[in-house]
């Protein structure tokens, strides 16, 4: 396959800018990973395992928490990488100013109207949350907020309905090894 070259260095250009906006930004699990982990895992899934190579959709993935976790405004976002990825990032944010289960409540519900791409990039998301909930859980969560957290993105997931056949196939199996490792509901 070959890349355009501009958009090989748009890539690069967001990943840079999400490193240094998230810089001073740790993980919740135990050993505390640098934020930018999960912004390169979120967008290597839509890769590897969605099978995604439209640009604007992996520059998204890798900004899709820069305007909920750090001061970025989207007039920075659209400025740098244009008005579709500056859209994307703000269909996946949730809105700050509500409190937590108001905005849990809130991706649930708006999860069936977002678009197709912020779908998967939601659905990425949440593939990557769960892996960490299973392998590197904060380690002040008791096991219940961990059955309740990988509940909650199901109910999320859920609602995306039907994404792409490669990231829901991961989505199912990282569910089941959820379920396991917490050994919680069927294990099919
Ligand atoms: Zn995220």
């Amino acid at each position: 396959m070959v890349f355009d070259e501009d958009d090989l260095g748009t890539l690069l250009h967001a990943l840079h800018f999400a490193a240094e906006k998230h810089q001073n930004q740790r993980r919740k699990g135990a050993n505390a990973p640098p934020y930018i982990n999960h912004l390169i895992h979120v967008a290597t899934i839509l890769w590897q395992s969605g099978g995604v190579r439209d640009i604007p959709t992996l520059i998204a993935a890798v900004l899709h928490d820069i305007l909920e976790d750090t001061p970025t405004t989207s007039a920075e976002l659209e400025k740098h990488f244009g008005a579709e990825v500056m859209g994307l990032v703000q269909e996946v944010t949730d809105d700050k100013s509500l409190p937590k289960e108001v905005r849990k409540q809130l991706q649930i519900d708006h999860a069936p109207h977002l678009s197709p791409k912020a779908k998967l990039i939601k659905l990425a998301d949440k593939i990557d949350n769960v892996t960490d909930v299973i392998h590197n859980p904060p380690a002040d969560w008791p096991h219940a907020r961990l059955v309740a957290y990988v509940n909650w993105a199901e109910a999320v997931v859920a609602g995306l309905g039907r994404v792409n056949p490669g990231l829901e196939a991961r989505y199912k199996a990282t569910l089941k090894e959820a379920r396991r490792v917490l050994q919680w509901g069927k294990v099919e």
